[in-house]
């Protein structure tokens, strides 16, 4: 992209005060070949690039971001890839600096990076520390789960680098969360994932994401196999799913075994995200994640060529909306275009979820995942739907619980002097609250006190 001077700042009425923009300075390149990444591919997007964004791409991001913003307290700057710490420290320094060097005196910095955790060491910690910047690492669990997808390029399960670099997030004592992935090899195993990172990692915010992954051809559902740079590049199409995605069912039950522990000792201790967004949902406040809000749109994301697109999902070219050298990036969050991608979400939502109980609790999940039909034969239904109605419906009483403790100016975490006293009065063979199907002694009632 040429370089030019510099674009004035818009005015655009209705334009969002504020907005979540990804920021990707190596592209989609990653030092790892993690075997359910869908962003990998994305390199086949900018054929003969060195995938790093230039110094002069990097202000004009900043200041775009700093003006686009003028109106918020807080400017969040987000970076993600690929692995952004490929960049190098001098990268994120520079960056700091004018971030520094463009926002109000009064204008606060909010700096989140998502990382696989393989490059940190003590160097990056005192830096995080430094400018307070909230850490996302990917960890899937202990390691024979982490290790079933998550490797390096020549294979090998990475879960001792990332584990080595979570010690040094904790040694600096940076602030961290933790991203899981749900899929075929963890599904089943959800109170211990949840106990490993909660224990183990130290976790104390979690995102917990399932993978699913799209495949056009459903005669060979294990298609992609191995490494991205045998697979075409990945977009949103198909109707079927690799078998290392989560099933559906598996996905509603994983988030049901979790809660089920978490709810019991670990409520306002261990912030789980769909757990708040969830009861945020029930008190009539929005929800901190895109998936269960009614629209979306208001997150999108930008490559290291100033290429703009819709959402880090929709990477691709028809969801791309323009380069921010030569169009500014409020322009771009604020054109219609955008405007009805976030609006598309509620608009193509089929009959079968506008009728749904819990609709105003899950608002159809994310338009990525929305390739199955209704049982009447619409399409657009979430491909998640029936875990997403295991997971609402199991939580619904304690949700409407925590809603009326709210309201009442008291803490959510009260709920668990309630649950406590009926796991005091349940009998050992009684079935558990779970709904697995086994006995309270042998599942959620087996270790009480952990
Ligand atoms: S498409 Fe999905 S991930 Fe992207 S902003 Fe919308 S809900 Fe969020
Ligand atoms: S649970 Fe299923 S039917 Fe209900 S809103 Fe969600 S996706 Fe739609």
């Amino acid at each position: 992209m040429t370089a030019g001077p510099p674009l004035a700042a818009p005015s655009i009425p209705g334009a969002p005060a504020a907005f979540h923009m990804l920021a990707k300075p190596t592209g989609a390149v990653c030092n790892l070949d993690c075997a359910y990444c869908f962003f990998l591919s994305k390199e086949m997007l900018y054929p003969g690039s060195r995938f790093r964004m230039a110094d002069e791409m990097l202000e004009t991001y900043v200041r775009q971001l700093v003006e686009a913003h003028a109106r918020a307290p807080v400017v969040e700057v987000a970076w993600q890839g690929g692995e952004p710490t490929l960049m190098g420290l001098p990268f994120f320094r520079r960056a700091v600096e004018l971030v520094d060097r463009y926002r109000r005196p009064d204008q606060g910095a909010v700096y989140t990076i998502q990382t696989n955790g393989t490059k940190l060491d003590a160097e990056w910690a005192a830096f995080f520390r430094e400018h307070d910047v909230l850490v996302g690492i990917s960890i899937d669990g202990p390691r024979e789960i982490h290790d079933a997808f998550r490797v390096t390029k020549g294979g090998r399960g990475s879960f001792d680098q990332v584990m080595r670099g979570l010690g040094h997030l904790r040694d600096g004592d940076v602030a961290y969360n933790v991203l899981t992935t749900v899929h075929a090899a963890n599904e089943r195993r959800g109170r211990e994932v949840y106990r490993f990172l909660r224990d183990d990692c130290g976790a104390r915010f979690l995102q917990l994401i399932p993978i699913v992954e799209r495949v056009s051809d459903a005669a060979d559902p294990q298609a992609p196999r191995s490494s991205w740079r045998e697979r075409p590049l990945y977009v949103q199409e198909g109707d079927g799913v690799t078998a290392r995605s989560a099933t559906a069912d598996g996905y509603g039950r994983f988030l049901v075994d979790v809660f089920e522990d978490w709810v019991r000792r670990d409520v306002a201790e261990v912030y789980v995200q769909i757990f708040d967004a969830t009861l945020a949902n029930w008190v009539g406040e929005l929800p901190s994640m895109c998936v269960h809000c009614e629209t979306c749109g208001l997150a999108l994301a930008l490559e290291h060529t100033g290429d703009v697109y819709s959402c880090d999902h929709f990477v691709e070219p028809r969801h791309l909306l323009g380069n921010i050298a030569e169009r500014h990036m409020l322009e771009l969050v604020s054109s219609e275009r955008q405007r009805a991608f976030g609006r598309a979400k509620v608009d193509t939502l089929p009959r079968y979820c506008r009728d749904c109980d819990v609709r105003f609790a899950c608002h159809g999940g994310c338009p990525k995942d929305r390739f199955t039909t209704t049982p009447d034969g619409e399409p657009g239904l979430n491909y998640l739907c029936a875990g997403y109605k295991r997971f609402f419906g199991h939580v619904a009483e304690p949700m409407r619980e925590m809603a009326q403790l709210l309201a009442r100016g008291r803490a959510p975490a009260e709920i668990m002097r309630r649950y406590a006293a009926a796991d005091a009065r349940r009998g050992r063979n009684a079935p558990c609250t779970c709904a697995s199907g086994r006995k309270w002694k042998s599942c959620h009632g087996a270790e009480p006190a952990l």
